[in-house]
């Protein structure tokens, strides 16, 4: 029997563990993946607005993040794989066969990046499919690409590579796109950069390696093809919480809804961090959350032991 169980370990289950243990709370960390870290290990740009601690990209923010991280005293187990989890009996079980129990739960679980579901994605996934355009730029420098979506992930990515790639377009299904202002100037006033409002791609083609995509303007009657060597699918995130469906209340994305204390609409389960977040994720809010959720569940701990 643990105090906590913290599914998921990014910024906001590492700092939910850290606390937990610093208020002295027997916690077990389970991660799915191999590396902890989360999202950070994604990041291949700078990160300049965490307080206090900047990197050159997720790795050293993570590496530095973890030092306090590394010195904590909780139960860390990665690779895990969650078979069922029984929030009201704060039972979870593991596909290896395992059974843990707990009196606390927190959710902390991150978001995926969104697909669109169309044929190609998967099947050019390391062959055409931009997964960072800082990573991945020198592979796709010289080559022209497609950019889906029309937030801010897609218009930053389209002027990354704007900056190594002849050609950018940027397909978008509104009229209008929704990135913040100084993207979408900056955007206009790129000339290889062209942008396809009100479009969808239908398809991504090739053999062996990205070749076209099929964009589908709207009013047209058929789609036509584009000869491209990238594609970087930017159409926002969804959160990892299926887990839980039909035991927290999730809005209709399937973030968690959470208290001011996050915690859910099941007694003593949290959720911390961009799962319960859709408006505003940041690694300073995911870290804080955590901090939150272990001092409460420390005082809750605290007032039924006095
Ligand atoms: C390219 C990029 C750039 C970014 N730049 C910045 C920036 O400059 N500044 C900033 O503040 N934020 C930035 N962010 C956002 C920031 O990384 C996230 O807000 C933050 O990582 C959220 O932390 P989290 O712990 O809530 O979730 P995540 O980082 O998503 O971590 C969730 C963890 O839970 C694990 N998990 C999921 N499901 C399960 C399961 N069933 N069982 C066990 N484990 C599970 C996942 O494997 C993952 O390790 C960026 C994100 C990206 C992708």
């Amino acid at each position: 029997m643990h105090d906590v169980v913290i599914i998921g370990a990014g910024p906001a289950g590492l700092s939910a563990a850290m606390w937990c243990d610093e208020l002295g709370l027997d916690t077990l960390l389970l991660e799915q993946q191999e590396a902890t870290g989360g999202q950070l290990n994604s990041i291949y740009g700078s990160i300049d607005n965490y307080p206090g601690l900047r990197a050159a990209n997720g790795r050293e923010f993570f590496e530095r993040f973890s030092e306090r991280i590394d010195a904590a005293d909780f139960d860390l187990w990665t690779n895990v794989e969650i078979a069922k989890v029984d929030l009201k009996a704060k039972r979870v079980e593991l596909r290896s066969g395992e059974v843990l129990q707990s009196i606390f739960i927190i959710i902390a679980t991150g978001v995926r990046r969104r697909k669109l579901g169309i044929p190609g994605e998967n099947e050019f996934a390391g062959r055409g499919i931009i997964e960072s355009p800082t990573r991945d730029r020198e592979m796709f420098a010289g080559q022209d690409v497609c950019v889906i979506g029309g937030g801010d992930a897609a218009a930053e990515n389209a002027l990354l590579l704007a900056e190594v790639c002849p050609t950018v377009t940027l397909v978008h299904r509104s009229r209008k796109l929704k990135s913040r202002r100084e993207f979408s100037e900056q955007l206009q006033s790129q000339h290889c950069i062209t942008v396809f409002p009100e479009s969808v791609v239908t398809k991504i083609l090739g053999t062996e390696h990205v070749e076209a995509v099929e964009i589908l303007r709207k009013d047209a009657l058929k789609p036509f093809q584009m000869a491209v060597r990238g594609v970087a699918v930017r159409i926002g995130v969804e959160p990892n919480t299926e887990l839980f469906e039909g035991q927290i209340k999730l809005d209709e994305q399937g973030f968690a809804f959470v208290t001011s204390d996050n915690e859910t609409d099941v007694a003593n389960v949290f959720a911390v961090g961009d799962a319960c977040n859709p408006l505003a994720p940041t690694i300073s809010s995911a870290s804080g959350d955590g901090a939150r959720a272990a001092k409460v569940i420390a005082s809750r701990l605290q007032q039924k032991s006095s």
